[in-house]
Order: C-alpha cells, then structure tokens, then sequence
C-alpha cells in the first residue's frame, strides 16, 4: 500500500525563467552513469551542455555502482545488529565521493560548479535511519549560487536527521532526493539519467519485446514503482505526484527521448494495460487450522502492524468443519524471521497448527489506468498463466493493477507470457 508523503517544504519563491530558452533543471544520475572517471567525465559534459545553454543546474549523484553494496556489506561483517546510524555513516559515503569528483570535472571544463552533501544543502530527514524520510530541503543558498551560474553538485540518498546524524533515504534512495530537490527549487524539470532510455512496458533486461513508452501517469508509475520495476524509487513517485514535478526518464548514454511522467489528462490514447512488472523480495506465510472465531484476523495481523511488517496480500481458505481453516499472506522477505518470531510468540492466543514459510515466490502484476473502464482485464491474466501451466497462490487487486504470487521459477516465463497476452510486445 502506498501513504503519500506528508514532507512540508521551505517555500522558495515563484522562479521565472528570464529568457525563453532558460530553465531551473535537476539533473540526476545513477549508480552506472557514474560507475568511473571515464563515465564521470561523460556525465560532465552533459551536464556542461546543459549549462551552456544557459540553464541553472542541480545535479543529484548516487555512489559508484557497486559501492553501495560494498558499503553494506562491510557493515554486516562488522556487526551483524549494528547502529543503524553508524550504518548511515557509513552507506552514505558512496555519494560523497561522485559529488566531489564531478565538481572537480565540471571546473577542469571551465564551469563554476561544487559539492553539496546533504547536511550541507540543508536535506532536514525523520531520524528512521537506513529508510528515512525528506521533511524539509532548504533551498535558497542552492538558489543564490545557480543564480549566480554555479552548478551545484548534490549528494543522493542522504540528509540530517533532527539529532544532526546523517540519514539515508533506502534503496534507490537518490531519485527521491532528485525530485524532492525539484520541488524544493521550483525547477521546470527533473531528469533521471538512468542506463535504459526510458520506462518500457515491462523490464527490458528480461522482455526483449518490451516497448519504450513516451509518456506514463504518475499513478501508473507509482504502482510499477511499488511492484517491482526499480527505475525509479517508490517514494519519488509520490513526491513527484503530490508537488507535480515533471520528472523525464532518459539514457545517459545516447540521446533518444525518454519517458515523460505526466497527469492522466496529458496521455490522449489510454492503454488498457500499460506494463508489467514482478518483485522478487516476497515470502509467502501459510497458517494451518487456525481457529475460525470473530477476531482472528486481528489476533494474527495485529502484532504483525505493531512490529512495522508490511502485509500485502491476504488469502483465508473456507473453513470446511466451520472451527478452523487455513490463512495464508504475503510479506517481505526480508522480514520473515521476525514474523515467525511474532506468530510463535502469539500462538496461543491466535490458535493455529503450524507456521509454513515460502521464500522461493514472486509477485506479478499487470498495470494500467484503462483497467478501470475495461471488464475482463483479470480473467485475460489468469487465462495467459494458465495456458503456461503457472499455479496462482494469492491474488490482490486495486483500481489499476492486478498482482497474482506465483512460485519464482516461473517468473521470466510469466512476465513475457503476459506482457503478449496484453498486446505489449512490439512489432
Ligand atoms: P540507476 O542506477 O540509474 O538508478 P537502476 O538500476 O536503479 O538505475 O534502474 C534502472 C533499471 O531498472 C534498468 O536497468 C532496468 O533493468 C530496470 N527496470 C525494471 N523495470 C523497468 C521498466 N519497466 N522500464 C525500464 N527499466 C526497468
Ligand atoms: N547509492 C544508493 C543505492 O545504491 C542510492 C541510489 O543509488 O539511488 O541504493
Ligand atoms: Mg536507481
């Protein structure tokens, strides 16, 4: 389920472009557009085009691709319950390093540029290190400076929290700094520099016939961001739908046109279903003859919501003797030795037989706003999956999107086996 951020913001004031062809941008690059000093200098260079056309530039930079992984893993080696905020200190050098070397780059070419790290700016977050939130980006000395014609080079995935620690923001964590930075600017615009060239239909790496779309609603994105297609954080949806930031998905290698997230009103030809997404991090609970009595579900998901899991979908079979049945659901799977601490430690007031965990399954979902005006979108994705022989375990829906849990092996086979079924293939 998706909360809409809440983040307030320092009001900076109304920006007018003074000529015709300038513009406030963010520009933002990820983990392989920056991967080394070769693809640094890339980067320089776009970002000097940019500026050359007399544009003001903020550019936002994730670590190194790999480097935050390293980071992370070194942490866990180290200690196995660490300091989430040591954690930060650490996961956060990644980008410390980018912003700086790109400074650099930027000034070798002649342009006035520098480093921002997210204390710096100020990025103000939550204290929930290792996923925190933005509450306030206080933008004016960034604004002072690109009026000058300084390019400012931001640090992604961290900030400050309220006790002066740094924070970091999750995975993928830089395209939310990006458009919370845009909003925060008032900037026309907010580019995400990925290594696709663009939102396709379904993940390229795994669709070959997967079609690059020019544009794709906000709310579309958010829920192929919230199921699974990471090129672009969940949260940054959010944030780019409730403050309207107009945020482009492009290749920082070629120069083709991108994917343009826009209001719903913007796209005159709606497709039924526009993509196709999986996420992999799912685990599957199954309690056995739990007792069928008023209050159950309460007994069950009550201490789950306490604890901070995330429960998604839930299945609770008929009880065929009317004193117990069966109740199975999804969470991350990341989480599941807490539920399994939670569920024995509540056993006896829930009342069940047995706990049995399943790792080794996948979320599918087919994504579309036209579901909404169009019967027997469902029926065509339970057809298509039974065609391939492709068991269904749970199932959810909402306004515009179905997800079905199936077990992993069948992911690639499911996904492109769907992405035809709905016309998505190219030509
Ligand atoms: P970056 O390091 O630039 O942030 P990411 O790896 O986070 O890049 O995101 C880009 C990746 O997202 C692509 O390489 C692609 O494999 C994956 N991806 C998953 N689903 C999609 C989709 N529907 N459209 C485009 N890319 C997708
Ligand atoms: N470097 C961080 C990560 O790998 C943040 C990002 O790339 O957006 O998750
Ligand atoms: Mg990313």
């Amino acid at each position: 389920m998706c909360r809409l951020a809440r983040e307030k913001w320092t009001a900076t004031r109304y920006w007018e472009p003074p000529g015709e062809v300038m513009a406030r941008i963010v520009m933002k690059f990820g983990g392989t557009s920056v991967a080394d000093i070769e693809r640094l200098r890339h980067v320089a260079g776009r970002v000097a085009k940019i500026a050359g056309e007399g544009n003001q530039v903020a550019v936002v930079l994730s670590a190194m691709a790999g480097t935050t992984n390293q980071l992370i893993e070194w942490t866990r080696e180290m200690s196995s319950l660490h300091d989430a905020r040591e954690y930060d200190a650490v996961v956060s050098t990644g980008e410390q390093v980018t912003i700086g070397l790109l400074a650099m780059a930027l000034q070798e070419k002649g342009i006035s540029a520098r480093s921002w790290q997210g204390w710096q700016v100020p990025i103000r977050t939550d204290d929930v290190h290792g996923s925190a939130r933005i509450l306030e980006i206080d933008g004016a000395d960034i604004i002072q400076r690109m009026e000058a014609g300084e390019v400012a080079v931001i640090a992604g995935f961290q900030g400050i929290s309220p006790k002066n620690r740094i924070a970091t923001l999750g995975r993928s964590g830089s395209d939310t700094t990006a458009v919370a930075l845009a909003a925060a600017l008032s900037a026309d615009r907010c580019d995400i520099y990925t290594d696709v060239d663009g939102v396709y239909t379904a993940d390229p790496r795994i669709v070959t016939a997967a079609r690059k779309l020019d544009k794709i609603t906000y709310e579309e994105m958010l829920e192929m961001a919230s199921q699974g297609a990471k090129v672009l954080q969940t949260r940054s949806v959010e944030l780019a739908m409730n403050h309207r930031v107009r945020v482009q998905v492009l290749s920082s290698f070629n120069d083709t046109p991108g994917t343009l997230v826009v209001d719903e009103d913007e796209i005159v030809e709606k497709a039924v279903v526009s993509g196709i997404t999986y996420a992999s991090g799912e685990a599957k609970v199954t309690l056995l003859q739990v007792s069928d009595r008023p209050g159950v579900a309460a007994a069950v998901f009550g201490p789950l919501a306490e604890a901070n899991v995330n429960v998604d979908m839930i299945v609770q079979s008929a009880s065929p003797d009317g004193t117990s049945t069966d109740m199975t659901f999804t969470v991350s799977r990341a989480d599941l030795p807490r539920v399994r601490d939670i569920l024995a430690q509540h056993r006896d007031a829930i009342g069940f037989q047995e706990v049995i965990a399943d790792g080794d399954v996948v979320k599918v979902s087919v994504i579309g706003v036209g579901m909404r005006s169009h019967a027997g979108v469902a029926q065509r994705m339970f057809a298509a999956l039974s065609e391939k022989g492709i068991n269904i375990h749970a199932i959810s829906t909402s306004e515009i999107k179905i997800s079905v849990l199936i077990g992993a092996e069948y992911t690639e086979l499911a996904v492109r086996s769907l992405h035809s079924a709905y016309g998505l293939d190219s030509a």
